[in-house]
This record gives structure tokens, sequence and C-alpha cells, in this order.
């Protein structure tokens, strides 16, 4: 696995993923997508031939063997929620919303919540932050960034993903913000995807966050790879991802839903060997790997 990132990593010369690792895990090779025909027998079978016991028995199988979606995700949703009531995951704590300093100029806070978003692709949330409170403790405003020597804002960034590609994309992106949008950031979706090393996700999470304007979902690897793996999609991109999701998640849990699951994925569906047996949604998730217990004769 590292050596195939490494490799990509010297091949890939203009763009800087906005997925953490998504295209090195495409969901069709590693994740079990079934039908939902398919999906309600095995609940069936599971049910009957195991003592999983549900913690809230309350989504509907008809006679016909089929489960609705929005019942079975209504469900799926409702047991990740308390999967995360501690909201204890990395995201929760060291999230683009945690980076930023609320109690700077409303313009330089938004430009640090877009410049944790910018650093945060392929890179763990701990070595994000870290990144941040350096950045900080130099002064992380837009004058700053478009002053400082790029070997310096490397030595500031590193061991962050793509910090070096990242250095030149945020010095791009300050003389922009500064020359075209009063030294902030802009307030539409597109203009945020015109940015240098900006995506879909951070453009998304930058609206929700910094203007409280929410447009689409933020979709990350881990919004990907668990919609997939709970059914609700089938899809083969991030970009696919969050044009299905739009369309079957109520607009009111578009801001939610990726703290949830990217919490969800960090803890307990994990990208490789995903805690199956410690997960609530176990017996109603078709890629679930937990064994049912052999009953005691
Ligand atoms: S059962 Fe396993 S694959 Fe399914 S949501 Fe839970 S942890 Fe993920």
């Amino acid at each position: 696995m590292k050596r195939v990132y490494q490799k990509r990593k010297e091949t890939t010369k203009t763009l800087v993923p906005d997925i953490e690792s998504c295209e090195n895990q495409p969901t069709t090779s590693s994740v079990i997508v079934k039908t939902e025909e398919e999906n309600a027998m095995d609940l069936k079978k599971m049910r009957k031939s195991s003592d999983f016991s549900p913690i809230d028995d309350t989504y509907v199988v008809s006679k016909k063997s089929m489960v609705t979606i929005s019942g079975r995700m209504a469900e799926q949703i409702q047991r990740i929620e308390q999967m995360r009531l501690a909201a204890d995951a990395p995201v929760d704590t060291m999230g683009c919303h945690m980076l930023a300093d609320k109690t700077a100029d409303p313009k330089v806070y938004r430009f640090q919540i877009l410049v944790g978003l910018m650093l945060s692709s392929q890179t763990k949330d701990q070595v994000t932050s870290a990144a941040m409170e350096r950045l900080k403790n130099y002064g992380l405003t837009i004058e700053n960034i478009e002053k400082i020597p790029n070997p310096d804002l490397e030595k500031l960034l590193a061991p962050v993903g793509f910090y070096k590609r990242k250095a030149e994309y945020l010095k791009k992106v300050a003389v922009i913000l500064k020359k075209s949008y009063h030294s902030d950031i802009p307030a539409t979706l597109k203009e945020l995807c015109d940015l240098p090393g900006v995506g879909p996700k951070m453009a998304n999470l930058a609206l929700q966050v910094a203007w409280e304007k929410v447009e689409g979902i933020g979709v990350d690897t881990h919004v990907h790879r668990i919609a997939n793996r709970l059914g609700w999609i089938k899809t083969k991109t991030p970009i696919e991802t969050e044009k299905h999701l739009t369309g079957i998640l109520p607009r009111e849990r578009w801001q939610t839903i990726n703290k949830l699951l990217v919490g969800f994925g960090q803890q307990i569906c994990l990208p490789v060997k995903p805690k199956c047996t410690e997960c609530l949604n176990r017996d109603i998730c078709p890629a679930s790997t937990a064994k049912p217990k052999k009953s005691v004769s």
C-alpha cells in the first residue's frame, strides 16, 4: 500500500488529490455492494441463523423481502450516530472547524479554514493540526503567506502530504485572494473550486464552515467508502458519490454527514480491516465481515 502511494506521489504532476487516498482504494475492488434483494435476503438469513441483536428493531422487512433504502439507511445513520455519541474521533477535535483561530479577524479566520482544508488532503488530522499550529504561530495571514519564502513555508508545512506542492498552491491562492477577493475567500462553490489546489470536498467544507452556506456534501475518502459499504450507493469516484448522496440525503443532512461518517471511518469502519464485530450496523451492512456466532447445542 505504501509503495503504491509513493509511486503515485512521484508521478502526480499537477494535482494534489482532494480525496485522501481515494484513487488508491477503488471501492469496486474492495467493497462488496449487493442489490437490495440480496441485502434483504442476507439480512433475513443473518437474523434467522445468528444471535445478533439489533439495538432497535425498527427497520421494516416487508413480506416481499425488500428493505426500503430510506428505512434501512435511516436505521444505519441512527446507529452510526449512537456509535459517535462520544464525539472523540480525531475529526471532532482536529477537523477543519477546529483549526482556525476563531478570535482572529473574520477574513483571517476564513482564510485559515481554507488553508486547513488544503493541508488536510492526503494527511492525517494530527499532522494537519500540528502544521496549522506552526503556521498560526508564524502568523497565518494572506500577507504573510504571500511574503514568506517558499523554502521557509515548506519547512512549516512538512511533513504534511505533498507539502512542497501545497506550499506553491498556498502562495498562489494568497495572491489571488488579495487581488480578486479583497483578501477574503470566495463565497461560492465555483470560485472556491477555481483556486489552485482546491477541489470539491474542500470547497464544500469551506463554504459550510467559513460562510455557513450549504451547497453540497463534502465527500472525502471516508464518506465515499462508507456510503458504498453500507449500500447507499454504488459509485467509483467521490464526485459520483457526492452527486448520488445529494439525491438521496435530505438537505438538512448535507452538512452533518461528513463529520458523522469521517469520525465513524476513523474509529470503526476503517479503510482496511473495519471493526465489524464492534459495529452496531453489522447485521444490516452488506459489507460486514462479522460472522454470525454459532449457536451452542
Ligand atoms: S459492519 Fe463493518 S463494513 Fe459495515 S459499516 Fe460496520 S464496520 Fe463498516
